[in-house]
């Protein structure tokens, strides 16, 4: 990867690689990234979980295949225990012939376990709750239990031929001896990844720097991952922390999907290591916006407006200031070209809208104009968008709101009518 830009620009004479001065190359700081570090694909387990997404098995398929053939070298594509249906999508990614890794997901239960290797996966993500209060009020069990159970499924998944990452959820905000003891326990049964949760987006940066720092100096030797979760916007920057300090494993969702606010973003990730330190990911980037956009499509889940990269607003200009800089060389404005991520700029026309903007609309589409021609229409598209009414774009928000309430998961009246079938009574209050 060649950093942000490639070439030159419309003979500016700059190289633009050497427009940025990325502090992180520059100072040496990207170099800390070790080689070899290899995503952990999420979208079709926790990506699953994002209240209100079920995809069939044939779509987690169509997925897969996609994520397969931009090289993602492992994805956890399920929990085959939750349903007969969740199990058959898991088993036809197994058998589907790709090239990376499948994982499922199981508790450290028999069953749960035993449902993977029924379903033909390479590895089992075999995960128990870290801290305390998962362990007291999740599990209801001590943790020499835990601990016995971990070890028991992983010799067992392992005898039966299948790897076995094994996982803590909750990890920061578990004893730290206790996590280490797990660990170590369930590297000495055969398992060869320790997973370290995030679980509910507690971290910061520093935060993960001193603890991978810790666990690399206790833990027995293994390879480790890290799972990050999005609560306070944190997760991708978690993730380049966990990166520099030798994790090798991130874990991912496309659109940054998972559990409430989500998981550290594919894109995200991936275009900072490529973009922003300069590193090779192995990952084809040009069909980051495709993949995005198949997800969103599959998931029912829309991307934000503004969401970085993959957003309607990432790459769109509006004001004249920007919009003339970036016609001249885009670097001024993007920080890196759309089209690397198979996406085109666009230029809105508004109260912000500018000359050049409006003079180069008019010449790419072969209308000669003046410039005082350019000047009036300049002045009528802006008045124009000032006056205009905003009732549509707030009826669009009004009615998104609503939408997003009503689409996600089974509605309140349905909920009421399945109980009713399952024998309970309506309650008086419930919608009809
Ligand atoms: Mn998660």
């Amino acid at each position: 990867m060649a950093g942000l830009y490639t070439g030159e620009q419309r003979g500016s004479g700059i190289s633009e690689e050497r427009l940025v001065h990325n502090y992180l190359v520059e100072a040496g700081l990207a170099a800390r990234i070790p080689k070899g570090i290899r995503i952990w694909e999420e979208t079709l387990r926790d990506g699953e979980q994002t209240p209100g997404v079920a995809y069939t098995p044939e779509e987690k398929v169509r997925i897969a295949r996609v994520l397969d053939e931009v090289h993602v070298p492992m994805m956890d594509v399920g929990i085959p225990v939750v349903s007969s249906e969740e199990a058959r999508g898991v088993r036809m990614i197994a058998n589907a012939g790709l090239d990376a890794t499948i994982m499922a997901a199981a508790r450290t239960v028999r069953k749960d376990v035993e449902a993977c290797i029924a379903c033909d996966v390479d590895e089992i993500a075999l995960f128990t709750a870290g801290s305390d209060l998962h362990i007291k009020h999740k599990l209801a069990m001590t943790r020499e239990q835990v601990k016995e159970a971990a070890v028991r499924e992983t010799e067992y998944a392992v005898a039966h031929g299948v790897d076995v990452s094994f996982v803590t959820e909750d990890t920061f905000r578990a004893d730290l001896d206790f996590v280490v003891d797990l660990y170590d326990a369930c590297t000495a049964a055969g398992a060869h990844r320790a997973v370290v949760c995030d679980t509910v987006g507690v971290m910061t940066p520093p935060g993960i720097t001193w603890f991978f720092e810790q666990l690399k100096r206790r833990l027995k030797p293994t390879e480790l991952s890290f799972h990050g979760h999005n609560d306070f916007g944190l997760a991708v920057a978690n993730s380049l922390a966990a990166v520099e300090a030798g994790v090798a494993v991130p874990h991912t969702c496309v659109n940054g999907l998972g559990e409430r606010s989500g998981n550290a973003s594919f894109e995200e990730l991936v275009l900072s290591l490529e973009a922003l330190y300069g590193y090779d990911t192995g990952i084809d980037i040009s069909r980051i916006y495709e993949l995005s956009q198949l997800v969103e499509t599959l998931s029912g889940i829309p991307v934000g407006m503004h969401q970085p990269l993959v957003g309607h607003n990432a790459f769109a200009h509006e004001s004249g200031i920007h919009a003339h800089g970036v016609i001249k060389h885009t670097a001024t404005y993007e920080p890196m070209q759309p089209e690397k991520l198979g996406r085109q700029r666009t230029f809105v026309f508004g109260k912000h809208t500018g000359s050049l903007a409006v003079a180069e609309k008019v010449r790419g589409r072969g209308v000669e104009a003046t410039p005082e021609q350019v000047a009036a229409l300049v002045k009528l598209i802006k008045d124009f968008a000032e006056a205009r009414s905003k009732g549509d774009q707030q009826a669009f928000v009004v009615s998104f709101r609503d939408r997003a309430e009503r689409r996600r998961g089974v509605t309140d009246d349905e909920f009421w009518t399945l109980a009713e079938k399952a024998g309970l009574r309506r309650p008086k209050t419930a919608a009809k």
